[in-house]
């Protein structure tokens, strides 16, 4: 059939609607008759002969279902294919259109396209059936409920069988012809339309899925407001933590977040009113987002959240997010690792950060409140290294332990009990009257520790060394009460065990001084202000000169010519012992040198130099040695070493070591200052001593007549059976000396013969006595010290 011929009616109750069909139709080269309403399209085709109706369903009048039936029910309608135009796409709808014989449909509003495209199909369609054989003529049961069609065979085959299953069987095929139906009903257009539709509701389902699904994922609990505060979404870590947090979780879809936060009553009530106000912030632009962190409290145990606001969407439609995030596990690490910070691992005590944390405080309070005063205790521990030592360090620290927990039990609540480092303790005492409330804390302490620790089946006893420094309005920092305090236990140390000192200003004094001195001695050996002076050591038999022993000398650009005994244990303190003994070597060494060259005998000059007992820990001290001798062509058999008892003391077996390898290079040894320290002489053989010096404090006590000389004779005596040489320092007087060479003691070395002297006088004395070797008694040898 082709399109000229194509006859259409329209029926269409829009002017404007029929006009479009109309033009669309005719464009398409069909024959086109238009009807106002139902009643004029039941005319028309009664008049005329159509080859497709189109109709409109909502028609006042006679509706386009209605118009249908009444043609569908004409003999000559039956055939001719009847659409209808409809706007609605409910199943229910096409039902009913098909219930009432309708051929298939088209939506409004229509494409062009593909209503002329449908159209075709539908002609098609019709004269592919017209033109098929007319096997079977269909007969309609009528009047029976179920609506049914059958073949003549089908009839016949209703023979064999019931009723009932006959007229199921139709109408079980009456339901998939309807189906049928309904498919055809699917064309192009509609077809793609209702695809995409329903890709993009599969998409956003999805979509809307995955977020969903994501969010519940989440351990942060979401929810997501209007600008309202009401609750639109949440997702299902809001709904699962709910009862832990009232605040956050109580509320579900539809309810109003805002007055639920405002709403919630202590302990909560601040953080609720902080949170909505945020959200309103946030809301209504004044920021950006907003964040609070807060503690609460379920039963289970203390738990932190933090929640926070942003928004999303314009202005016309403000999404807001509220986020609460479970940030315990991350609170708890931050405070465990500020517990660290400030607290003693070994013993659970604050450390120093905290004691000077709170000291701070106290001397701010102390600073503005007139009648609050506190002190500070500074605690070593007597002995603790012994301990360490011969228990173990496991019994050391569970002594620390063991004293931490006995101090903690001696103060009151609002004081502080620390641990500094290693064994020392301290404590901060608020509200003292005077120093006598830090005194009596003092006594309590010493009690509590003088009971024993029982360690690892061992009973210890201990006591523990104390300053106290007591509050004072000159004390800007913390770190000068530390200072203070730790000067103060220093002293009570130096007292013995179990002593303690209250610190004062003549102690900061001389710290003070102290420090100063260390800082110009650093200086002093850079700025070349040592000096050396010689004194002789004669022969007490004939008065012959032997040689001289070297002193140190600091010429302080301040301060003038400084003795040793007042830096020598600042320098060893310190180390620069090391580099001051060994510039004083080197120098000497290198005058001695130029003496021999000078001043040639038959007996070289014996040169006696100090070494330091810590020049022992000193790995290359030999090398040094070695050094100096190499340089300065010093013949070693023309250098003595003096050292201390001290030097055994300490370390007998590095000490011995070292002092066989001395002596192997042909440096002999001299044991100096003997008798003050806790050597005896059997102990003594066993290290490689050629001299003893007997020291000042035996000879100076020798009488005019030779009375107390006992100590000195009995050192004498016993350095002869030893086989060693003796000199006797400090010798002041004729008398004096005079009895120690009737003891006969080998040498002299003091005031009586000379004061120890620079090298321009030593070379004067070297020319003096050049000829007879022979120190003039009385001449050269009371001669003052000269500053140089
Ligand atoms: P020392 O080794 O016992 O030196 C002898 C000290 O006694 C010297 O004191 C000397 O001046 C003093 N003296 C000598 N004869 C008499 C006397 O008749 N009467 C009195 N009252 N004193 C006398 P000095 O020079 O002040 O040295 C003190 C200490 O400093 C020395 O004692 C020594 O231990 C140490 N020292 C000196 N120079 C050095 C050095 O270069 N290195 C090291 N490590 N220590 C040194
Ligand atoms: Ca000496
Ligand atoms: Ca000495």
């Amino acid at each position: 059939m082709s399109a000229s011929r194509t006859r259409v009616l329209v029926v269409e109750d829009s002017p404007s609607q029929a006009r479009r069909l109309q033009t669309v139709l005719e464009s398409a080269e069909f024959v086109v008759s238009t009807a106002i309403d139902g009643v004029a399209g039941w005319e028309a085709f009664a008049s005329s002969k159509f080859d497709l109706i189109l109709s409109d369903v909502m028609m006042p009048g006679l509706s386009g279902y209605e118009l249908c039936r009444k043609i569908k029910n004409d003999a000559r309608g039956r055939s001719t294919p009847f659409v209808l135009l409809t706007s609605l796409a409910k199943p229910l709808d096409l039902v009913r259109g098909l219930e009432c014989g309708a051929d298939n449909y088209i939506y409004k509003p229509f494409q062009t396209d593909a209503l002329l495209s449908r159209i075709r199909t539908i002609l098609e369609n019709k004269s592919a059936r017209e033109s098929a054989p007319a096997d079977c003529d269909d007969v309609l049961f009528m009047g029976h409920p179920l609506k049914i069609a059958a073949t003549k065979e089908q009839m016949l085959d209703y023979l064999g069988s019931t009723f009932d299953d006959f007229v199921q069987a139709r109408h079980r095929e009456y339901e998939s012809a309807l189906a049928r139906e309904k498919q055809l009903a699917q064309a192009e257009t509609y077809r793609l339309r209702e695809q995409m539709l329903c890709q993009e509701k599969e998409n956003l389902g999805r979509l809307h899925q995955f977020l969903q699904s994501t969010l519940d994922a989440l351990a942060t609990r979401i929810a997501i407001l209007d600008a309202a505060g009401t609750v639109l979404a949440v997702n299902a870590a809001w709904k699962r933590l709910g009862d832990v947090d009232p605040l956050a979780g109580a509320c579900g879809v539809g309810v109003n977040y805002l007055a639920a936060c405002e709403g919630a009553g202590e302990p909560r009530g601040a953080e609720g009113i902080a949170v909505a106000e945020g959200i309103r912030a946030v809301s209504a632009h004044r920021r950006d987002e907003f964040s609070r962190e807060y503690p609460c409290e379920p039963p289970e145990g203390r738990r932190w959240f933090n929640v926070r606001v942003t928004r999303f969407g314009d202005t016309d439609s403000v999404r807001v997010v509220v986020a609460y995030e479970d940030i315990t596990s991350r609170k708890a690490a931050e405070e465990q690792l500020v517990h660290e910070a400030y607290h003693d691992a070994l013993t659970g005590l604050p450390n120093r950060a905290l004691l000077t944390d709170r000291l701070g405080r106290a001397v701010a309070r102390a600073k503005w409140s007139e009648g609050f005063k506190f002190a500070v205790l500074f605690l070593d521990l007597d002995g603790f290294k012994v301990v360490n030592d011969s228990l173990g360090h496991i019994a050391g620290d569970e002594l620390l332990m063991g004293i931490a927990r006995r101090l903690e039990g001696c103060v009151r609540s609002g004081d502080t009990v620390a641990r500094l480092g290693g064994d020392e303790f301290a404590i901060l005492v608020n509200d003292v009257h005077d120093v006598q409330d830090a005194l009596r804390l003092v006594d309590r302490v010493q009690q509590e520790l003088s009971l024993p620790f029982l360690l690892g089946g061992h009973e210890v006893f201990t006591s523990a060394s104390i300053g106290i420094a007591a509050s004072d309005s000159r004390y800007d920092r913390p770190v000068e009460l530390l200072r203070d305090v730790d000067t103060a236990m220093y002293r009570a140390k130096a007292q013995g065990k179990a002593h303690h000192v209250v610190f004062d200003q003549a102690m900061h004094t001389s710290v003070v001084n102290r420090l100063k001195l260390e800082t110009d001695l650093r200086r002093a050996i850079d700025r070349h202000e040592f000096r050396v002076a010689y004194q002789p050591i004669v022969a007490l038999d004939d008065g012959r000169l032997t040689g001289f022993e070297a002193l140190v000398r600091w010429q302080h650009p301040e301060r003038g010519l400084i003795a040793p005994g007042e830096f020598i244990s600042a320098a060893e303190e310190t180390g620069l012992v090391i580099p001051l003994d060994l510039w004083v070597i080197r120098e000497a060494c290198r005058q001695v040198r130029a003496w021999h060259d000078e001043f040639p005998r038959a007996c070289p000059l014996m040169l006696s130099v100090n070494l330091s007992s810590k020049q022992f820990a000193y790995p290359t001290l030999i090398d040094r040695i070695d050094e100096i001798l190499a340089d300065t062509r010093l013949n070693p058999y023309s250098l003595r070493m003096e050292v201390t008892e001290s030097v055994i003391m300490a370390q007998p077996e590095i000490a011995a070591a070292k002092l066989r390898q001395i002596r192997e290079r042909g440096i002999t040894l001299s044991m100096d200052d003997f008798g003050t320290g806790y050597s005896s002489l059997s102990y003594l053989h066993q290290f490689p001593f050629d001299v003893l010096k007997i020291d000042r404090s035996f000879v100076s006590r020798i009488g005019p007549a030779g009375e107390n000389a006992e100590i000195a004779a009995t050192i004498v005596a016993l350095a002869h059976n030893l086989n060693m040489k003796i000199v006797a320092e400090g010798v002041e007087t004729p008398e004096q000396a005079e009895h120690l060479r009737n003891l006969h003691c080998h040498y002299g070395q003091g005031f009586y013969f000379s004061r120890p002297l620079t090298a321009p006088d030593a070379a004067a004395l070297l020319t003096q006595v050049g000829v007879r070797e022979r120190v003039e008694v009385g001449m050269g040898g009371m001669r003052k010290e000269t500053e140089r």
